[in-house]
Formats: structure tokens, sequence, C-alpha cells
């Protein structure tokens, strides 16, 4: 194997390497059965298993409510923008959506689709580098839910403090910092995060669901498309992505022996720290996306002078070791994707490197 790289991809990205290790380990012959997990039945007892213990961690870990459920579901984080409002947002009522990327921004224009939505709020106007206040927020008289990003993955910013709203049902895409810092469950209807980010590989969407709000769900709707099918039938009502379910199993069981969830959030302050510390450092040659209150842990975004300088850092970094670097074309730039699994060590050396590269060129 070449030397491992710190991998700084947005998502799918980089994994804990024993996590990587064990699953190599395990990936012939699992539990001694003498196939392959991915060649097992998804009613087997082995699989049966591995997905009870998985939400049983997923529990655990986000210290949810007894009630609340959780779901393993395909369809990637995009299939949530359209299964919410498929679900819950019936004639005659309205939802509210906090636009504050594109995520949030698709999650909007799906849910458009499908019934009556409002925006009550948007921070559009500045490129999105910044969160909206609470008085910024305008709810519409009774919201069916209101829908909100934890993290924007593509503009590098977070809610410092999650906002919630007394009775109307909270629901929020937590895709790219789910079990990076501690939170209330029991304020949120409904939570759901693609894995590829701080979970497991892709191709699982894990949903969190409180049971009280699935009773006002649609009823009418195909049983696929249903998370009453998914809670009825512990998420096997079919096939279900057994292989991204077991990576999460070791992934949350990684998170775990390392502290859990606030150890993570602990480390993650830590790292994220590095590289901050360097863009206030150098305010004439990095340039930071996020308004300095909204600044993600998961996501570090900045610009630099040129797009030329730009193009050469991502360059140089991968040849050092730091991959991954390169902006989404929205904001541009740099961005470094920093979840749970990338070492201290990664921050710091990309922190040397900002560093370094200011000294030859700035
Ligand atoms: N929401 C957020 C916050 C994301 O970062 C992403 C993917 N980068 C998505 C939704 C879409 O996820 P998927 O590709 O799993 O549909």
């Amino acid at each position: 194997m070449g030397e491992r790289v710190y991998n700084f991809y947005p998502g799918p990205a980089t994994l804990p390497l024993e996590v990587l290790e064990e699953a190599s380990q395990s990936f012939l012959d699992f539990n001694q059965k003498g196939m392959s997990l991915l060649e097992m039945s998804h009613r087997g007892k082995d699989y049966e298993a591995i997905q009870i213990e998985t939400e049983s961690l997923m529990k655990e870990l986000l210290d949810m409510p007894a009630n609340y459920r959780v779901l393993f579901m395909g369809g990637g984080a995009s299939l949530q923008f359209a299964l919410l409002p498929l679900n819950f947002l019936k004639p005659g009522v309205e939802a509210d959506y906090i636009v504050t990327g594109s995520f949030a921004k698709k999650a909007y224009e799906e849910a458009s689709k499908v019934g009556k939505v409002n925006i009550a709020a948007s921070t559009k106007g500045s490129n999105f580098d910044r969160l909206p206040t609470m008085d910024e927020i305008k709810l519409s008289d009774s919201p069916a839910y209101v829908h909100l990003t934890s993290n924007n993955t593509i503009y590098g910013t977070q809610w410092p403090v999650l906002p919630s709203f007394g009775g109307v049902p909270l629901v929020a895409d937590m895709s790219s910092d789910i079990m990076s810092r501690r939170f209330d469950v029991s304020q949120f209807s409904l939570i759901y995060a693609g894995a590829q980010k701080n979970l497991g590989p892709a191709g699982v969407t894990v949903v969190v669901i409180n049971p009280d709000f699935l009773e006002k769900a649609n009823t009418d709707l195909p049983a696929i498309l249903q998370y009453k099918t998914f809670v009825e039938n512990d998420s096997l009502y079919n096939t279900p992505p057994a292989y991204a379910v077991y990576m999460v199993n070791l992934v949350l069981k990684w998170i775990k022996k390392n502290g859990g969830v606030a150890a993570m959030e602990q480390r993650n302050q830590e790292k994220a720290k590095y590289i901050y510390d360097v863009i206030d450092e150098y305010p004439d040659f990095y340039k930071g996306h996020a308004k300095k209150d909204y600044r993600s842990l998961m996501n570090v975004t900045f610009r630099l002078p040129s797009e030329e300088l730009e193009a050469s850092f991502v360059a140089e970094g991968s040849k050092n070791g730091l991959v991954g670097l390169k902006g989404h074309r929205s904001v541009g730039g740099i961005r470094a994707s920093i979840y749970n699994a990338m070492p201290v060590e990664g921050c710091k050396a990309l922190a040397e490197f900002m560093k370094e590269f200011v000294k030859k060129n700035g």
C-alpha cells in the first residue's frame, strides 16, 4: 500500500484507518461463515445482529429519547429532500425552510414540487456566508415542520447553536456534521444524514424519527416512500444497503472507543482551530468565506489572492500528501473537509503547509 494521504474530500470522505483495517480483515470471511458479509442474506442472524447493534449505538452515542427510531435507507440525503414533504406536507398546510446553502435550497425546491412551502429565512444575499439570526426567521402560521441544514458543506458554515421553535416539528439535514458535536435530539422530530461524511461509506442514509411525528404522516403513498414502512419493518421492508450499515457500525464503535460525541466535539474544535488560526494570522492572503461566528468545524472554506495561487495551492498540497482541497465552484478557492475521522495531525499538517505557502507566495 502507498503511504496514506490526508484526505480532505467533502464526501465520500476519509474513514478511520482502524475501521478500514477491521473491515478488510473480515472482508472475505465474516464471523467465520466461509463467506463475505457482502454475500449474506439481509434476513440472516449475522446481519440482523449488526443492524440492531448499529441502531442501539446511534441511540446511545446521540443520547436519544428511548422511543425514537433509527432507520437505514438508500437513496442518499437527496431522497430525503423528497420523502420529507411527500410524507408530511399535506394539502392545506405549509412547511417552512431555512435556506442556508445549496443543499438547503435543493430541499426547499423539492418540497415546493409537493406542496406549499415558505422560505422562513435565507442568507443567499451574502452567498451563504452566515446563518440567520432568530429575529430573521419568519415562520408561517402553523407549519407542518421547519427544515434546516445543520452544517452547510459547500459554504463551510454551521449553526453555532441549533435553534428550536417551541412546538413546531423541527427537521434537520445533518449529513455533514452528525456525530461531530453534542446536541439535544429531543428537539428534533426527524433528522437525516447521508453516511458518507461522518458515519461511513456512501450508500446508506440514517434517519432518526420521533414516532409521535410519524403519526401525522401520509399513509396513501407507495410503501417504499413511507417512513412508516421502514419503522414497521425495522428497515427490512426491502434489501437494505447491508455492507454500508456494517461500516457505519464500525465507525460508531470507533467513536465510542474514542470517547463518544463529546470527545469528537472537543477534538473537532482543536482541529479546526489550527486552520482558522492561520487564516486569521494572514488576513491579507487567506480570506475565510464564512463569517467568524458561523464557521464550520467540518468544512473550512477560504480564498487566496488569485485563482492561479489557488490552483497551485491545491496542486502543491496534493504533492505533499494533502489531497482533495479544491473548493466547490459556488465558493471557489479552497475547502478542507475535516470530519471526525480526519486526524489532528492532518489539520496540523495543513496549517503548516498554509504558513509555508504564504511565505513562498505572499
Ligand atoms: N445535504 C448535505 C448537507 C450534503 O452535504 C449533501 C452531500 N454533499 C447532501 C445533502 C446530498 O447528499 P447525497 O449525495 O447523499 O444525496
